[in-house]
């Protein structure tokens, strides 16, 4: 499987209040086109391969509610535009952020999400070591276009 009509379509810094959250957020608005049709129970070997990658996000308790809680939505099936949401949070978290919040939402165009992540605080948390002890790049399993 390829999906190569994946676009960016907008990444800004909201500064202020704003229709996610009254604190400063990251927006990024992104067009899945086909991948929109596979969510990530379907895409095989894609949430082993997501989970080995980043394994910190096992603590996004997502709408489940408790830790594991974002890992359970990638098994039973979630859209990319959530997960690029999650993603976009563990790597802050990496890079020393403390996030949080995070939401992502679908728009009225078939494919087309926009999510949202913000900082728990103003300061930046202390970076963490990098790269994380349990991390390793390229991930070692097969890609994931087949
Ligand atoms: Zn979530």
């Amino acid at each position: 499987m390829t999906f190569p009509d994946i676009a960016v379509l907008r990444m800004r810094y909201l500064r202020g209040p704003n229709v996610w959250t009254y604190r400063p957020v990251i927006e990024a608005w992104v067009d899945l086109g086909t991948l929109e049709d596979y969510p990530s129970n379907t895409l095989p070997g894609f949430v082993e391969r997501l989970t080995t990658w980043l394994p910190g996000m096992i603590e996004h308790r997502c709408g489940v509610g408790e830790r594991g809680g974002f890992f359970e939505r990638l098994q039973s099936g979630t859209w990319c535009g959530h997960i690029m949401e999650h993603v976009a949070i563990e790597l802050q978290t990496l890079a020393g952020m403390q996030v949080g919040f995070g939401k992502a939402r679908e728009t009225s165009q078939r494919g087309v999400y926009r999510w949202s992540s913000a900082p728990a605080k103003k300061k930046w948390a202390a970076p963490v070591s990098w790269p994380p002890a349990t991390w390793s790049w390229p991930p070692s399993t097969t890609p994931l276009s087949t």
